[in-house]
């Protein structure tokens, strides 16, 4: 009896511990997954992590029996360096099948919000810039395009197609040309705040001294999206035009830094959009307080957020040319460029 006894015991035992491994190992494996689906759902230095729920950038979802070019895996630019380090797409001609990207972005009934200013004598750029968009940005797509001006009287008649639309705001005017760039940081987080939430997917944020002259479209799309400065892109890190004073929180030190991006033209998610302007805008300012203006304002405070929250995509200089420039042998087309102006005619002080 005894004997059987401790029988028993040693299989409830052996039962117990069996049962408890188990229990740790599908315990342990649950959390492995929680943890995981998390970070994939709070980006980082996000406040929520919305947008990226509602799935925009990740469940790329052809149409069934779509037909179009073979992509090669052995083939391609060599010219160019088409990733980041952090395995962003750098996106150059050739490296995406515009055909395959818009069926996959029809189907999700996707909305854009683009941000201009025209303050000042800037609101003679505005119809170029309008005009050309709508021959090559986003043609097909929900478009909505938001006007920041002081002269909303000289805001140009542009025929638009169906499903794009224009909004005009009133802005002050000032007398300070850095302070109308700057200033842009606030405004946008405004709009997001006020006017976007739930209604847009992606924005775009351009500077209005350009205009298209190519596509622009969804192979741009993406988390947050940076724009390499055409000014840059061949030169060693030592020569980007970073603030280099410690004491502005646009600082980057010497040594680091991955690309000059420009303050001319960014964009992404709403949500993304929203934690660069906030943060830009913040550190902004709170260097005003101290006396200090970052070497190039807002594209200062750009560089140093895009240095520490990598972008998801990168866009070639093909997307922001500048008109002045000879073209490299690199940039096949140019699809977005500055115009050239004198300065001394169109900004209210040197
Ligand atoms: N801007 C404006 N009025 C001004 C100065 C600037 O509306 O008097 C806006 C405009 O959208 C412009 C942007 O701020 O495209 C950036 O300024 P700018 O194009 O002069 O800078 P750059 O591209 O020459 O560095
Ligand atoms: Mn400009």
């Amino acid at each position: 009896m005894p004997f059987l006894n401790c029988k028993i015991l040693s299989t409830i035992l052996m039962l117990t511990l069996i049962l408890g491994v188990l229990y740790c190992y599908i315990f342990q494996s649950y959390r492995v997954v929680v943890s995981f689906e998390k970070t994939e759902e709070t980006p980082v230095g996000s406040s929520s992590g919305k947008s990226l729920v509602r799935g925009h950038d990740f469940n790329l979802v052809a149409p069934n029996h779509l037909q179009y070019k073979q992509p090669s895996i052995i083939h391609g630019r060599t010219d160019v360096v088409t990733v980041t380090p952090w395995l962003a797409p750098v996106v150059w001609e050739g490296t995406f099948n515009p055909v395959l990207l818009d069926s996959i972005y029809k189907q999700k009934n996707i909305s854009i919000a683009v941000t201009v200013f025209a303050v000042g004598k800037y609101i003679m750029f505005l119809k170029n810039f309008l005009e050309t968009a709508e021959q090559h940005f986003f043609v097909g797509f929900k478009v909505h395009v938001y006007v920041f001006t002081d002269r909303p009287k000289e805001v140009p008649e542009v025929k638009m197609a169906a499903g794009r639309k224009l909004i005009v705001s009133s802005v002050p005017s000032s007398n300070r040309w850095q302070e109308i760039s700057a200033r842009r940081m606030e405004l946008i987080q405004i709009l997001i705040e006020e006017k976007l939430q739930n209604y847009t997917d992606y924005i775009f944020c351009l500077d209005v001294d350009s205009k298209f002259h190519g596509r622009w479209g969804t192979e741009s799309l993406g988390r947050l999206v940076a724009v390499i400065h055409p000014g840059y892109y061949r030169d060693d890190r030592s020569k980007f035009p970073y603030e280099r004073r410690p004491a502005s929180r646009a600082y980057v030190a010497p040594g680091e830094g991955d690309f000059y991006y420009c303050g001319g033209a960014f964009g992404g998610l709403l949500q993304e959009v929203h934690m660069l302007a906030k943060t830009c805008r913040s550190n902004f300012e709170a260097d005003a307080r101290e006396g200090i203006e970052a070497a190039w304002q807002e594209e200062s405070h750009l560089n140093s957020y895009m240095w520490v929250n990598k972008p998801s995509k990168v866009l070639s200089p093909e997307y922001l040319w500048q008109d002045f420039k000879a073209r490299n042998p690199e940039v096949h087309i140019i699809r977005f460029s500055g115009v050239v102006k004198n300065y001394a005619e169109i900004r209210p002080n040197v």
